[in-house]
Order: C-alpha cells, then sequence, then structure tokens
C-alpha cells in the first residue's frame, strides 16, 4: 500500500505540473472573437494613419511610396539592386527583356558584421558601398554607371521615388546618426568617399513594395506585399482620393503600413503576455514595433526562451536548472523553431536538435518545448493573419464589392520555412474575411527583383 501511495503522490504532482504548463500555453490562445478584435483595431488604425489629422500620432504609419502602377511588361534593362534590412545583405545584377518578360539575376550574399549594423551610420554605409565594389569587380562591370534600385526594409518618409528619411532602425540595426537622416543621400555620400565608381540611385524601396511589384509582374490582381521574415510588414495599393497626405485623387498609390508598430499605443496589450513584455524589454527598441515582435522571426524564438526561462523556475523543465544557453538571447533562431516544430520529426530529434543548442533535455522535456513553440507560432500567424484580414476588408469595402479577388505576394522566412505558419495565416484569413478570396504568391526573390522592376517602371516615365 505504501508503493501505491507514491504511485498517487507522482501521478497527481505530474497532473499539477501539466495543469501549469497548460495555463501557460493557453495565455497564447487567441478565440475567434479575440481575433475579431484584432482585426477592428488594425483596421481602425490603417484608417488614423491616412487621414492627415491622426497620422501623426497613428501608430501604423501608412507610408507613401510614390509607387503608383505595376509594371506592364516593357520594362528592360540591366540594373543593380542592393536588399538590406532581411535575414542577409544581397547585391544583385537584375538583367530585365522585355516582351518574354524575362529577368535574369546574379546576386552575392554578404555578411553585415554585428559591430557594423549597431556601429556609426558612416562606418554602415562605408560598408554596403565595399560590398557593392567587391560585387562590381567580380561582375566585372566597374566602369559602368547602371541605375540602382535600394531595398531598405525600414520605415521611411518618401516624398518621392528616389528619396527616404530613415524614421527608425527596426529588428537588429541600431547604427548612429542615421535616423532623420535620408538614406539615399548616405548611399550616396558614401560612394564620393571611395570615389571609385559612380551609381545612378533611383529608387529607395520596402522589401513589401518589392514582393508586391515582383508577384505583380505576373499576377495583376497581386495588390498586397507581405513580408513575414526577420521582421513583419504589409504594403498594399490604396486609392488616392483616400491617401490625404499626398496631392490628388485619381488612381492608386502603393502604401507602406508598417504594421509592425500596431499596439504601440497599448491597443493589444490585453492579449500580450508577461513574455511578450520581456521580448520587448530586452530588446534593441523596447515600446516599439510590439506587433512586429508578437509576428516575426527575429522574436519568436525570444518568447519561446522566455517562456521556458519560467517553465524552469517553476520547476516543470529542463530539472529546474536553468542553464547558461537558455540565457543567451536569440539561441532559437527561425530555421531551429521550423526544424522542432516539424511533424516529420521524431521527438528524439527534437532532443538533439535541443542537445545542439546546448539544451540538455528529457523526452518530457522535448515534448514540452515542441508545444511551447507551437503555441507561439500558431498565435503568431493568427495574429498575422487577423491584420490581412483587415486589409482585404477594407480593399472590399472601399471598392464597394460583394466579392473580392485579391492575391498577396508573400516572402520571408517565416512563411517559407515554419512547417506550419503560412497555412494558420491562410485559415485565420478565410475565417476573418469570407467575402474575399485571397490567393497567396510566393515570391522569389521577391525584394531584389522588385526593387529592379520598380527601378524600370521609374528610368521609364
Ligand atoms: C520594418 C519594415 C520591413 C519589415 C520586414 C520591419 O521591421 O520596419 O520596413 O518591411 O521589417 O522586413
Ligand atoms: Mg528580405
Amino acid at each position: 500500500t505504501k508503493g501505491a501511495a507514491m504511485v498517487t503522490a507522482v501521478a497527481s504532482r505530474v497532473q499539477a505540473q501539466r495543469k501549469q504548463i497548460d495555463e501557460v500555453l493557453a495565455l497564447f490562445g487567441l478565440a475567434h472573437e479575440q481575433l475579431v478584435g484584432v482585426q477592428h483595431k488594425m483596421r481602425a488604425e490603417l484608417e488614423y494613419g491616412l487621414k492627415r489629422k491622426t497620422h501623426p500620432l497613428a501608430t501604423v504609419k501608412m507610408l507613401a511610396t510614390y509607387v503608383c502602377g505595376m509594371p506592364d511588361g516593357t520594362e528592360k534593362g540591366k540594373f543593380l539592386a542592393l536588399d538590406l534590412g532581411g535575414t542577409n545583405f544581397r547585391v544583385l545584377l537584375v538583367k530585365i527583356r522585355s516582351g518574354r518578360k524575362s529577368v535574369r539575376m546574379y546576386n552575392k550574399i554578404f555578411a553585415i558584421p554585428l559591430e557594423i549594423m549597431q556601429g556609426t551610420g558612416e562606418e554602415l554605409f562605408d560598408h554596403i558601398v565595399q560590398c557593392i565594389a567587391d560585387f562590381l569587380d567580380y561582375m566585372g562591370l566597374k566602369g559602368a554607371r547602371l541605375p540602382l534600385g535600394f531595398t531598405f526594409s525600414f520605415p521611411c518618409r518618401q516624398k518621392s521615388i528616389d528619396k527616404g528619411t530613415l524614421i527608425e532602425w527596426t529588428k537588429g540595426f541600431k547604427a548612429t546618426d542615421c535616423e532623420g537622416e535620408d538614406v539615399v543621400d548616405m548611399l550616396r555620400e558614401a560612394i564620393k568617399r571611395r570615389n571609385e565608381f559612380d551609381l545612378d540611385i533611383v529608387a529607395v524601396v520596402n522589401d513589401t513594395v518589392g514582393t508586391m511589384m515582383t508577384c505583380g509582374y505576373e499576377d495583376p490582381n497581386c495588390e498586397i506585399g507581405l513580408i513575414a521574415g526577420t521582421g513583419s510588414n504589409m504594403c498594399y495599393m490604396e486609392e488616392m482620393r483616400n491617401i490625404e497626405l499626398v496631392e490628388g485623387d485619381k488612381g492608386k498609390m502603393c502604401i507602406n503600413t508598417e504594421w509592425g508598430g500596431f499596439g504601440d499605443n497599448g491597443c493589444i496589450d490585453d492579449i500580450r503576455t508577461q513574455y511578450d513584455k520581456e521580448v520587448d524589454e530586452g530588446s534593441l527598441n523596447p515600446g516599439k514595433q510590439r506587433y512586429e515582435k508578437m509576428t516575426s522571426g527575429m522574436y519568436l524564438g525570444e518568447i519561446v526562451r522566455q517562456i521556458l526561462i519560467d517553465l524552469t523556475k517553476q520547476g516543470l523543465l529542463f530539472r529546474g536548472q536553468i542553464s547558461e544557453r537558455l540565457r543567451t538571447r536569440g539561441i532559437f533562431e527561425t530555421k531551429f523553431l521550423s526544424q522542432i516544430e516539424s511533424d516529420r520529426l521524431a521527438l528524439l530529434q527534437v532532443r538533439r536538435i535541443l542537445q545542439q543548442l546546448g539544451l540538455d533535455s528529457t523526452c518530457e522535456d522535448s515534448i514540452v518545448v515542441k508545444e511551447v513553440c507551437g503555441a507561439v507560432s500558431r498565435r503568431a500567424a493568427q495574429l498575422c493573419g487577423a491584420g490581412l484580414a483587415a486589409v482585404v476588408e477594407k480593399r472590399r469595402e472601399d471598392q464597394g464589392l460583394e466579392h473580392l479577388r485579391i492575391t498577396v505576394g508573400v516572402d520571408g522566412t517565416l512563411y517559407k520555412l515554419h512547417p506550419h505558419f503560412s497555412r494558420i495565416l491562410q485559415e485565420t484569413v478565410k475565417e476573418l474575411a469570407p467575402q474575399c478570396d485571397v490567393t497567396f504568391m510566393l515570391s522569389e526573390d521577391g525584394s531584389g527583383k522588385g526593387a529592379a522592376l520598380i527601378t524600370a517602371v521609374a528610368k521609364r516615365l
């Protein structure tokens, strides 16, 4: 009977622990009504950003891009493109041929060391120009004065297609003396400092806009660009008459929403958890980009890590031992989350991944870690879906349509690599915007190709 009592005691302890774990996971579950709430708030913030009166204080900035139309297939020429702000920095040569609509690309990936991302602006732009010089050498193009499109994936206030003032850095960047400056000027000055070659900088483009343009080249229904990667953002074609800050009422212009800032006024605090707050406080830009911090690759792993630390403190994981590794910021990159959540992976393999990350886990631990990852990425996909539902519904209503068919061009490591993110995102949009028929189109190399296409259009006009 003593043995039986012990078995019962162990069983009830296991049960109590399970309950504690479930309570934490439940914080990440969003009911249909909560998602509808997020959708409606996003819709309201989109409208604030567009209106002259509310724009200055809007958290969703709704930035004019001066991109007013899609490529029509007559674009042609050789272009350089830069892609800064995603997982990699790249320099590309893009050759566009009209008629057959063929695009050929050559690119080189360069690392941007942390001390340059977070050093001075001059160092950052000198480094970029150094990379361009290497690329031109490599391609044998040093003498050519090619038109250049600069994909710069940060919020910029634009007065024309070739001017963009950086509002503030996001993600992992924090170079000094850049905020409030024109990024095209900074690039031009760095080229001048080097005094080796000249380039014709024609356009500065957000990655969402490049992605939309690339997909729009093949599908004219593509009027939305979405990035679910290191960061999170969306752009879409808006009626000029609704954009109060830009003169003119005819036609459409692409708006870079910068929806990552959604929630910075506290409007979604009811669904933010203590873990979200910890991630925010430990980030380079506390208080900023709250929605981005719940939905993008740079932060999901950090949320997971905060939960794991808490569960360990409660004695529910890793034998209650918080290892140095677990205390290390940034260990769960998107690729690890994606691997851990893959259904094809046996638990033993999950344990092996954790091992690689320096986390010693039991079989039970690995089950819990996988559940935590699932809860965090599921919420991210649902939130992103609720945001997207707000936009497609707005477009449907603005056009007075019973039914809207629209294509979303998508890019980003989270969307592309994660085993469930894209499916849950799509399901959520269907659920929240049933009168919209939304097609998702993966963009192949959207930012680079898109920057070249926009440059080509700008050159032609
Ligand atoms: C930036 C956006 C960008 C997004 C995706 C965000 O942090 O503010 O400009 O589009 O990341 O790269
Ligand atoms: Mg990118």
